[in-house]
């Protein structure tokens, strides 16, 4: 989910990108795809996939899970 946004490298079991919360200049952002859950090691953002679809398209949560179901 995370992967359609934003450019991810692999860090062990990990996948660690680049934070689109907060102006990032490292990979803070770590996204366990085994849970499926980031967190922000900058801006100390975190949830799972509907946070973060409504984190990054400004939806309501009802809105971000409709969007999600739709793939
Ligand atoms: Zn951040």
């Amino acid at each position: 989910m995370v992967s359609r946004y934003i450019l991810l490298q692999e860090s062990r079991r990990n996948l660690k990108g680049r934070c689109p919360f907060h102006k990032d200049v490292t990979t803070s952002l770590m996204v366990s795809p085994e849970k499926n859950i980031y967190q922000c090691f900058g801006c100390g953002k975190g949830g799972g996939p509907i946070e973060f679809v409504m984190a990054m398209e400004n939806k309501s949560r009802e809105e971000a899970i409709t969007l999600i179901a739709k793939g």
